[in-house]
């Protein structure tokens, strides 16, 4: 029996696929090329912008569309799980097309369900109760491997739909934490990303996620911490010295401002002001320049436009956030109203072609610090991760997530960390050779 997932949205969905794929194959499942090969679908959804809401209908309806028109196909089984398995307005309208909704968390209980209504065999009897973030995974690679620490989330910030879609936050045992790194270091993993959508309010009885963090670092052997996402709100003076002094953790430091008007940030209650956001932000340079003194630093961040009733004069404090900050990277959105959501509420008075020109125009101004933060890789000679290989070409990445191209004729790098000299900076990419 094959089956295939489609995973739209976050990393944090990634990385529940790969735990589905896991729990699957230990079922005996084998993993398909292509929805079209695939007896069992399973759409892992967003409900953060309506495209990604959008693209779930139109390929649900067509693979449907595909075996009433050819009635020799084996009807698939599909399920639904994700940020929009919950929603009501969403089972309603797929109600005669998906065979299961449920949520992620419920998923090893929940399939149970499907083994009784269809054929489904099974080769193994592994427990469908586990904890979903207890499953072992099945990684897309051998060097790179998330690690969700946490789910849920307190927050409700109002333009955000995780709170409904994956409830409360749930921190998994530092134990089982722990124990999942070592098995991949074990395994020769160079990267370990740490996921949840708060992980800096990570809480496992007295361990906060800056003990954590140390623990992990502890951990013998060579290789990289990443972490994603932090909540500003909850970035203490303890969390900015652990990750700048620990060895393994990134030189990278995604805070998500999402808007540079304190009215605006208060409108989508996320807690914070301006000022208070860039203070963190000067400490955060100031103990990575500390600690680090020799090695580049990034800092990312998230910024919606459009939002409701924000203003000309209101966009232009997330353009003058944006100067101030200097990013290496701005992962921008065009506000878009989710059902359900306090901002559902709000009127959506921004139009389409104005939440655009504000985003091009927040970009240009990206381009600009991120070309100038690049120079100053050049002549610096850099740990990069490499990623893959095309023609005589290696593409990897640095410790501040700067994509690498690296002019190389050996073989088989993929997968490790290399030494490269950087000879040119790009606006998207650095370029370097071997050194
Ligand atoms: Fe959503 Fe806000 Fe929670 Fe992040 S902190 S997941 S944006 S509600």
């Amino acid at each position: 029996m094959k089956y295939y997932i489609k995973t739209f949205g976050c990393q944090m969905n990634v990385s529940d696929s790969e735990r589905i794929s896991g729990f699957l194959e230990a079922k005996g499942y084998k993993s398909a090329q292509g929805l079209s090969e695939a007896a069992l679908a399973i759409f892992n959804t967003c409900g953060v912008r309506q495209m990604a809401e959008d693209r779930v209908y139109g390929q649900i309806h067509n693979l449907r569309k595909a075996e009433n028109a050819n009635p020799r196909l084996t009807p698939k089984t599909i399920i639904l799980t994700g940020c929009l398995a919950n929603r009501a307005d969403v089972q309603k309208r797929l109600k005669n097309k998906v065979d299961l909704f449920c949520e992620i968390k419920d998923f090893p209980k929940e399939f149970k369900k499907i083994l009784k209504t269809t054929n489904h065999k099974l080769q193994t009897t592994a427990q469908e109760n586990i904890a979903y973030l207890s499953i072992s995974p099945k990684h897309k690679n051998n060097f790179s491997a998330y690690v969700p620490i946490m789910t849920g989330c307190n927050n409700f910030c109002a333009y955000c739909v995780v709170p409904y879609a994956r409830g409360r936050e749930v921190s998994r045992p530092a134990a089982e934490i722990l124990a999942e790194i070592k098995s991949l270091i074990k395994k020769g993993y160079k990267e370990i990303i740490l996921l949840g959508q708060n992980v800096n309010s990570y809480k496992d009885k007295k361990i906060n996620f800056s003990q954590l963090l140390k623990k992990v670092d502890a951990i013998h052997g060579n290789f990289w911490i990443q972490f994603m996402s932090n909540h500003p709100k909850d970035v203490t003076d303890e969390m900015i010295e652990t990750v700048a002094k620990l060895p393994k953790v990134f030189e990278s430091f995604h805070l998500p401002i999402q808007a540079g008007s304190d009215e605006i940030i208060r409108k989508m209650n996320r807690k914070y002001t301006a000022k208070q956001y860039l203070t963190l932000v000067k400490k955060i340079k100031k103990a990575y320049q500390k600690y680090k003194p020799d090695l580049p630093f990034a800092l990312t961040s998230d910024i919606i436009v459009g939002f409701p009733g924000e203003t000309k004069k209101q966009f232009m404090d997330s353009a003058k956030i944006m100067k101030l900050a200097k990013y290496d990277m701005v992962f921008f959105g065009q506000f878009s109203p989710r059902p359900g959501t306090a901002a559902w509420q709000m009127k959506d008075n921004i139009s389409k072609a104005e939440k655009v020109r504000r985003e091009q125009f927040l970009n240009e101004i990206l381009k600009k610090t991120v070309h100038a933060n690049n120079k100053k890789y050049v002549e610096q000679v850099l740990d990069v991760l490499v990623e893959n290989k095309k023609d005589d070409h290696y593409f990897g990445r640095t410790r501040t997530m700067k994509n690498v191209k690296i002019v190389a004729t050996q073989q088989n790098l993929i997968g490790k960390i290399v030494k490269a000299k950087i000879t040119k900076a790009n606006t998207w990419n650095l370029e370097g050779k071997l050194s």
